[in-house]
């Protein structure tokens, strides 16, 4: 067993926060349940699939989930066809994802590592990466976008989806959705850790993705959550690689 003072350091040197990942731990056994703590995920999951869609099928697709939590994406990517590998540093997580792919017959291949270890070994070997709701929760978001640039295919596709940080967020995703409704457990975001569309913008470029499209997710505790033209809250963002450098 791993004593809580190596996870620290080995989770600081992994650009992770331990006390994220001890939090998503705690809640590891609700993961599944769509009406419990994680109720959020199982709604907009629908969407997420629909995003993907959009730009690429999925059938026979080598796809990389990265900060796959219990698996609600990765299962469903699956499902479709995508030969998923899932990651997240979050032990009691994965544990949950495992079972429960056992359980349902959906095979996804989960793996506890760091998108960066992952990327030393599988460069250039997946046709989609996704990762969702996961870049706030990490000390770095640009390594792991780095690391996603890495591991696509030319002419591949990334797929990230986060918070926008502004005072509608604070007061829908912090006061809202954790105070008010319930939609989220407490003290799950942290809203200096949300990120504007253009800053992740400015990361993938740097990396060398070229934008596709961006989507909102409007979400209202009263109706089932759609996609949208506004980025203001929780949103989704397409990306590509470029076929050898060129403009695609
Ligand atoms: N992507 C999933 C789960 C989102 S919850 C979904 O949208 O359905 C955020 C997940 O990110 C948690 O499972 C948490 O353990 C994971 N996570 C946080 N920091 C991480 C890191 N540095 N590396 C990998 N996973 C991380």
């Amino acid at each position: 067993m791993q004593d809580a003072t190596s996870t620290t350091e080995n989770d600081v040197r992994q650009n992770a926060d331990p006390t994220e990942l001890h939090n998503f731990n705690q809640l590891a056994h609700t993961w599944w349940d769509e009406a419990g703590q994680f109720s959020a995920l199982h709604k907009i999951n629908p969407l997420r699939i629909d995003f993907i869609q959009q730009h690429q099928q999925l059938e026979g697709m080598a796809i990389l989930d990265i900060g796959c939590g219990g698996g609600i994406l990765s299962e469903s990517l699956a499902k479709i066809g995508g030969k998923v590998t899932g990651i997240d540093l979050a032990d009691e997580v994965l544990t949950i994802a495992k079972l429960h792919s056992l359980e349902s017959g959906i095979p996804v291949d989960y793996q506890l590592e760091s998108a960066e270890e992952h990327a030393k070994k599988h460069p250039k070997n997946y046709d989609i990466i996704t990762c969702m709701e996961m870049l706030e929760h990490v000390p770095e978001p640009m390594a792991i976008i780095d690391a996603a640039a890495q591991m696509v295919k030319p002419g591949g596709w990334v797929f990230l989806s986060t918070l926008n940080r502004n005072l509608k967020s604070y007061l829908l995703a912090i006061i809202g959705a954790e105070q008010v409704f319930n939609l989220v457990p407490k003290g799950t975001h942290r809203h200096d850790k949300f990120i504007q569309p253009a800053e992740i913008d400015t990361m993938a470029r740097q990396v060398g993705l070229v934008l596709k499209q961006g989507a909102g997710i409007d979400f209202s505790p009263f109706s089932p959550p759609r996609l949208s033209d506004s980025l203001d809250v929780n949103y989704l963002l397409a990306y590509q690689k470029p076929y050898n450098n060129e403009p695609l």
